[in-house]
């Protein structure tokens, strides 16, 4: 069953030849025998699933309504906010945090019935590349259990890649699911900003998160997107649009479409990535697509201009975890000001204090104009350049990461790590939705990624014809060789 997508998992159902408990059951085993070398999952949700599961056959059986998304095992992040379950965000500070209402993706998913199994590693607070900053353990990458599977929504990556879940949801705000995507041989999507609810997703940098699904096949993101791309009273930057059908007219050629390549900001890819991209870009001209060259060179300043507005964001953001109304309070503190600093010393972690640090250095008095406001002037450039580009193309391509999966702790140096998101992060600072789809693989098997990006609410579009690249191609059916088994 493991080889099946979510749409073919959920078709076996309606169709009766398997039970939601049956897929449920396979599933649940599949992670207790794999995770135990994958470490993907922080929590699992064995029976609340079961019983989900029994009731869906039980509708089934009397013919009741099913939803879009009935018997697919899902997996979330642990900074999405499921109900009277704990969400860690991957720190010790919210260890015991118990959530006291869902997240709007998460409600909605119920609403479809999908199965929601599990909730999945990332680094603390989703800072970082690597899921190896998550309080708890580092996850593994299914490809090679010696490198990392990317970050920060690493958990929800590894869960799909090594097919222990068919679909899971991750939060990106600088690359957070097209990187890990990439590096585990999947497919990532980042919605366009405002067209997926944030409520009930703990606030990093607020102008850039966004959720968005992982899963194996470009049609399964689509599913997910008819889900939980919907209108959400309860998080002001939302579109308020209703849901888009992305599942009908699918086109099969890149015919018309126009495809801009910022050469010129590529010149310095390594050979492998370069050798890979050029195959894709081939690829998509033979299935129809105009190639052209585009200027996006303004793209050298994103990593720069993201490391200062998302930590003066994050600064702002949490600054609530005080051991107060949020996080594990001190037991040393004598008096209130200690209750402050030393809870917040004891529940962060390294680079979640790193980030404070320089988030409130650029926002601080006399600094603001040179960095911050600096920052987001440059934000309005890289925003017009895009535009600018969707005026001549319809989509333009670039590799979703510099390199392929890195080994667990060959980086140490927090600046080496940021480079990581060089090709990701302009699409979080320009609003625009972003699909990274496998491309195959380097000189070392590792997988490497394909990143699509269209212009803003232009997410149908951009999925449909990731499934064209996807169906020429078939990288997607490639799965890890130490978890190509079924179990039972
Ligand atoms: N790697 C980036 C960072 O560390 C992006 C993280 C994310 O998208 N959540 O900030």
């Amino acid at each position: 069953m493991y080889k099946l997508s979510g749409l073919e998992l959920r078709n076996l159902f309606l169709s009766k030849k398997k039970s939601a408990e049956e897929i449920t059951n396979y599933f649940l085993h599949r992670i207790k025998k794999i995770d135990k070398e994958v470490s993907s999952f922080l929590k699992v949700f064995d029976e609340k699933a079961l019983k989900k599961a029994k009731e869906l056959d039980q509708r089934l059986k009397d013919n009741k309504p099913i939803g879009k998304m009935a018997a697919i095992p899902v997996a979330i992040k642990d900074n999405i906010n499921i109900e009277d379950e704990i969400t860690t965000c991957g720190s010790r500070f919210l260890k015991n945090y118990k959530a006291p209402f869902s997240a709007t993706i998460v409600k909605a998913l119920e609403e479809e019935d999908a199965i929601i199994i599990g909730k999945t590693n990332l680094d603390e607070f989703a800072m970082g590349s690597s899921t190896e900053f998550s309080h708890f353990f580092p996850t593994k990458n299914p490809w090679n259990l010696k490198c990392v599977p990317g970050g920060s929504s690493g958990g929800s990556a590894a869960a799909v890649s090594s097919r222990m879940v068919p679909i899971a949801f991750g939060s990106d705000t600088g690359g957070s699911i097209r990187q890990p995507a990439a590096f585990c041989g999947i497919s990532g999507f980042k919605p366009t900003y405002g067209r997926v609810s944030r409520y009930g997703l703990v606030a990093f940098a607020s102008s850039m998160d966004q959720i968005g699904p992982f899963a194996t096949t470009s049609l399964d993101l689509a599913l997910t997107m008819e889900v939980i791309g919907r209108s959400c009273e309860k998080d002001s930057t939302n579109f308020k649009l209703p849901s888009e059908i992305y599942l009908e007219n699918l086109p099969n050629s890149f015919e018309n479409m126009k495809i801009g390549v910022p050469y010129q900001f590529l010149e310095n890819v390594g050979p492998n990535v370069r050798k890979n991209f050029d195959e894709s870009i081939q690829t998509l001209k033979d299935l129809g697509a105009e190639i052209i060259d585009i200027n996006l060179d303004v793209l050298k300043y994103s990593i720069d201009i993201y490391y200062v507005l998302a930590t003066a964001e994050a600064s702002t953001n949490l600054a609530r975890f005080d051991g107060i109304r949020y996080g594990e309070r001190s037991k040393n503190a004598k008096n209130l000001e200690e209750v402050y600093s030393l809870s917040r010393e004891e529940g962060f972690g390294a680079e979640v204090k790193r980030r404070i640090l320089i988030g409130t250095y650029v926002l601080s008095a006399g600094y603001q104009d040179a960095f911050y406001k600096k920052a987001q002037k440059v934000r309005t450039v890289i925003i017009n350049a895009f535009e600018k580009a969707f005026s001549k193309c319809d989509f333009v391509a670039l590799p979703t990461t510099p390199d392929s999966a890195f080994e667990i702790g060959s980086i140490r140096d927090p600046l080496q790590m940021y480079l990581q998101d060089l090709f990701t992060i302009s699409a979080n600072l320009a609003g625009l939705p972003a699909a990274s789809i496998p491309s195959g693989f380097d000189n070392f098997k590792k997988p490497l990624g394909l990143q699509l990006l269209a212009a803003q609410l232009q997410d149908v579009k951009l999925l449909q014809y990731a499934n064209v690249f996807e169906k020429k191609t078939n990288f997607y059916k490639q799965i890890p060789t130490l978890f190509d088994k079924e179990i039972f």
